[in-house]
């Protein structure tokens, strides 16, 4: 599939753009959503090109579902959350626009609502 190389989030993997860092490993980032639909949004991407689920490896899954993992937990705690929605968005018609495999990290709480989008 298509993967343009100056998406968004691949200038971050660059580092040519400024992002909050939470987490990294070899494999993956997470770092915060800049615009938040909940307090502890957070993003987590593999580092290398993918464009979204449709078009991901299983080592990509593999890696990136990991540190969803891990980060679910994280904000759990971080947040004093009751639980986590992930989200995943895959080509336009899906709602996806960064062109880059990504997934939402929501911490939630009984009751709230997300935030819209922007
Ligand atoms: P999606 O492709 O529909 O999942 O939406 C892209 C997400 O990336 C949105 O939640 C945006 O707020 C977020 N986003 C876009 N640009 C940046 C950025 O530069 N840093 C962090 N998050 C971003």
């Amino acid at each position: 599939m298509d993967y343009d190389p100056d998406n968004i989030f691949a200038k971050i993997l660059r580092g040519e753009i400024p992002a909050t860092r939470v987490y990294e490993d070899d494999d993956t980032l997470a770092f915060m959503d800049i615009m938040p639909r909940a307090d502890g949004h957070l993003l987590v991407i593999p580092k290398t090109p993918c464009r979204n689920l449709l078009d991901a490896s299983p080592e990509q899954m593999a890696a990136v579902m990991q540190t969803v993992q891990k980060m679910g937990r994280a904000v759990m705690k971080a947040f004093d959350a009751q639980g986590v929605t992930v989200q995943q968005f895959n080509e336009a018609a899906g709602g996806q626009e960064v062109f880059h495999l990504h997934f939402h990290v929501l911490p939630r709480r009984e009751g709230d609502r997300l935030r819209p989008p922007g």
